[in-house]
This record gives C-alpha cells, structure tokens and sequence, in this order.
C-alpha cells in the first residue's frame, strides 16, 4: 500500500451551512475540556444551548451531528440527547458505551 493511502480522507459533504454558524470562535463552548465534570458541563452545555437557539442553520447543524456521529454540542443537542436519539457515537465512553 502506498505511503498517501493510509491517510484518512475526510468525506465530501455538503458542509456551506457552517459559514453562517453562530459558533465560530467558541470552540472551547462546544467540545469539553479533559475531564469535565457534570456540572461544569451542565454549565457548559446550557451556554451554548443559548448560542444554538438563535443560530440561522441549527436544523442543518443537528442534521449533520446525527448523521456523522459528532462529539460536542451540535444544533442546540448534547451527545447525550443525540444518543437518546438513537444517534450513537462511533467510540462511546462512560455509560454510554453500556447502554446501547
Ligand atoms: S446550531 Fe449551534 S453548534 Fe450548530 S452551527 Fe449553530 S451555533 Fe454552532
């Protein structure tokens, strides 16, 4: 196998939604710090809940969570919302990883 295929190509998408994200530059809002505890992710979560809820592409957002199986908070819903879902992570942790 040659050398450039065992890198991993990030699949097309149509991702022109996330130009108008209200997230750009939040990052750290978004995705948990190592060892985040619960209600420091409660916290977390319930600020950038507020970000999505006036967000122009929430509903393309969520969409494209769900179906890439993101981690973070994507679309106004948690990982856990996206699980209860019935959209699974690919690598669950934690309680997650049992209850599928
Ligand atoms: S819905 Fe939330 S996570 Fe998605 S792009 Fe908008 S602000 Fe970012």
């Amino acid at each position: 196998m040659a050398g450039s295929d065992f890198f991993i190509k990030r699949l097309e998408t149509d991702d022109k939604w996330m130009n108008d994200a209200a997230c750009r530059g939040l990052s750290s809002m978004f995705f948990p710090p190592p060892a985040e505890r619960p209600q420091a992710r409660e916290q977390r979560e319930s600020m950038a809940r507020e970000v999505c809820s006036s967000c122009e592409v929430q509903t393309a957002c969520k969409e494209f969570a769900r179906n890439h199986h993101e981690y973070g908070f994507w679309g106004g819903e948690s990982e856990e919302q996206r699980h209860q879902a019935g959209f699974h992570l690919i690598a669950p942790i934690g309680i997650r990883s049992n209850s599928r």
